[in-house]
Order: structure tokens, then C-alpha cells, then sequence
């Protein structure tokens, strides 16, 4: 089960969860990536072509496949027992971000991946967005004034039918809002705290639909940063996903989720590869039997939950 470190094969991969995610980005990713096989699915509801099928983890580890490694799809809710059962059976872990629905299950997860000797990598597809990483260069050395996120899209057109997002541990609109701290921790890294969070939750639905923060996090010498960071479900018309740092030395400004990077006037973009960069990453991963897991991100989700103020705003419907 283990991968052999001398054999050119392609890691033997299942995929569980064959949802939006799944389809939209997994499956073409990991089809066009030769350091991949893909050899079995998993999902109550769904199947994949051309790869066995089976309902549960459970079913795919009692088929006795020669496996190496598990890609997680599924809503957090439910992901750390998939992990950890995947983790029993020999395989390394992959995980959609968030990547459980609270911090102690990562914990567990990650203590137990590491006594079992396996690969856990916690994605976060966003920090792979190509304006992400030069921003980051940039930023560096700069003195930071202000930051200020603005995160606002629409729950109908992103998520149609997903109910699970608006239950409890389904993370309301922190499920994109994570995306946004994933990359202003990743440009921007050290110090970070919530200090304020005002959170509308509709009636009937236990997870927000907007949610505003008040953050900060270290800047230069000693100094702290103010961040402000609004999060909008509900929003129709143009979708905006920016993130503006103003510093002593001008803007910098990454929209459309961090793959539009503008900067001293002048804007680069590039083609989304944020998924052949983790499967990239993945494979190294396993290769060097290393892992990755980051909860950074999660912990300010989990401190917005912990110091917010909830509002109750009218009911939802798709
Ligand atoms: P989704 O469309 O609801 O797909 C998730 C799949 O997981 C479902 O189709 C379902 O398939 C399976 N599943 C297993 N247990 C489930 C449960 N208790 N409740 C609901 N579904 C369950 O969700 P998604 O948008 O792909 O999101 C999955 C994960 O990817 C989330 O963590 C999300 O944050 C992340 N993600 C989503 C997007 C996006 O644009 N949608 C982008 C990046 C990351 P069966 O019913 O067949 O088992």
C-alpha cells in the first residue's frame, strides 16, 4: 500500500465525495496529471466512469484495491472519520479545505497520519491562485498599513442546493471566506487574531450568510496591521474577491480569488492551475513522505465563531 520510493508508478488514487468540487476540478486535475491513477470513486449518490464505484470508505478499503492514497471531497462535516479510516488502511490523505469542521479533529487527523507514517495534506486551493505567491514577494519588507478583504458572492450560483453549507459545522459564508483568509495568512503571515465579528445567520439556518471581521496581524517592527473583512453570501451581479493591501510603498490589490494581481499600475493574470498545483504538490508530498497541514485559516474561522455576535436575519430559500 505504501508507495515504492524507487518505482516511476503512478500513485493509485480514490476520490470520495463526487460532488461540485469533484467534478469541476478533482477529476480533470487529476486526469491530467500523469503522477496519477485514478482507481476507484466513492460517493452514496454519484459514480464516476471508467473507475469502480463503491458507497462508502469502508466498501473501498474491503475491496482490496492496491491503493496509495485517498483525495477528501466531502463537506467538513464527516471528513476526519473518512481520513481517519483511510489513514488505518495504509493510504495517504488528501483534503478539500476547510479541512475538518473543527480544530481538534485536524489534531487528530494529523496525530494520527503522523504515528501511521502516512502523507496528510490539508489543501488550500487558494494560495495557489498565480497572483498569490508574487504578492507575497512584494509584500515583503513593506511596511502594511491596511488591509481590507472583500468577499462576496452568490450562495445560489456557487452552492445551488447545497443545504449542508447553511448547517451546523458547514461553515455558512466563512466556506468562501476561508478562502480569503487562506490567502491574506499566506501573504501576509504572522500575528493574526480575530478582534471583532458581526455574523447574520438566517432564521431556520445555523451557519452565517454574511459575517463581518475586524482582524489584525503583525506588520513591521512590532507594529500590528487592521484588517477588515466582509463576507457576503447573497450577492447577485459581478462577483468580487479582492483582497487590497495598502503600504507605505503603494497598493497592492489581488482580485478574482488571487489570480489577478495589480500592482504599481501595472496587472498580470494567468490561467487558474490551482488544482494541477496541488496535485503537484500532493505528489511531492508522497514522494518525500512528507505532509502539509496548516490550520491557520481554520483557527480564525473557529475565533470568529468564538467572539461573534450573531444576528438573526429572515429565512433562506433557494
Ligand atoms: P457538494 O457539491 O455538496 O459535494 C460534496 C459531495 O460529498 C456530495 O455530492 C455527496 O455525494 C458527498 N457527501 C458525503 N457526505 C455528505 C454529507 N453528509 N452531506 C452532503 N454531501 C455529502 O459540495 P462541494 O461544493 O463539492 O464541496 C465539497 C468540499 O469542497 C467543501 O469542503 C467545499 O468547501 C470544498 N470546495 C468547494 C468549492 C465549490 O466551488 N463548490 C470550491 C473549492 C472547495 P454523495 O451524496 O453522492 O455521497
Amino acid at each position: 500500500m505504501a508507495v515504492d520510493l524507487s518505482s516511476p508508478k503512478p500513485i493509485r488514487l480514490a476520490i470520495v465525495g463526487i460532488g461540485k468540487i469533484a467534478r469541476d476540478q478533482h477529476l480533470p486535475a487529476i486526469a491530467q496529471d500523469p503522477r496519477f491513477e485514478l482507481v476507484a470513486a466513492v460517493s452514496r449518490n454519484a459514480v464516476v466512469d471508467g473507475v469502480a464505484n463503491y458507497r462508502d470508505i469502508a466498501e473501498l478499503v474491503a475491496a482490496g484495491h492496491d491503493l496509495d492514497a485517498v483525495s477528501l471531497c466531502t463537506p467538513p462535516v464527516g471528513r476526519a472519520e473518512i481520513a481517519m479510516v483511510a489513514i488505518d488502511a495504509g493510504l495517504d490523505v488528501m483534503m478539500e479545505k476547510p479541512p475538518a469542521a473543527t480544530l481538534s479533529e485536524v489534531a487528530r487527523i494529523e496525530a494520527h497520519a503522523v504515528a501511521a507514517g502516512r502523507t496528510l495534506f490539508a489543501t488550500w486551493h487558494s494560495r495557489e491562485a498565480a497572483g498569490v505567491a508574487p504578492a507575497r514577494q512584494w509584500l515583503e519588507g513593506r511596511r502594511v498599513e491596511r488591509v481590507t478583504i472583500d468577499w462576496r458572492e452568490d450562495i445560489r450560483r456557487w452552492h445551488p442546493g447545497q443545504d449542508w453549507i447553511l448547517e451546523a459545522g458547514g461553515f455558512g459564508v466563512f466556506d468562501p471566506g476561508i478562502n480569503a483568509l487562506s490567502i491574506a495568512t499566506e501573504i501576509l503571515p504572522g500575528g493574526w487574531t480575530v478582534d471583532d465579528a458581526e455574523m447574520h445567520v438566517p432564521e431556520g439556518r445555523m451557519s452565517p450568510l454574511a459575517a463581518d471581521l475586524r482582524l489584525s496581524c503583525d506588520g513591521l517592527a512590532g507594529a500590528r496591521v487592521p484588517v477588515t473583512a466582509a463576507f457576503d453570501f447573497l450577492h447577485e451581479g459581478p462577483q468580487q474577491w479582492d483582497i487590497v493591501v495598502d503600504t507605505d510603498g503603494g497598493r497592492l490589490t489581488l482580485r478574482m480569488g488571487g489570480s489577478v494581481l495589480e500592482v504599481d499600475g501595472q496587472v498580470s493574470e494567468a490561467p487558474d492551475a490551482e488544482y494541477a498545483r496541488l496535485y503537484g504538490k500532493f505528489a511531492e508530498l508522497v514522494r518525500t513522505r512528507a505532509s502539509a497541514v496548516d490550520v491557520t485559516p481554520l483557527r480564525l474561522v473557529a475565533d470568529a465563531f468564538l467572539v461573534g455576535r450573531r444576528t438573526i436575519v429572515p429565512a433562506f430559500a433557494w
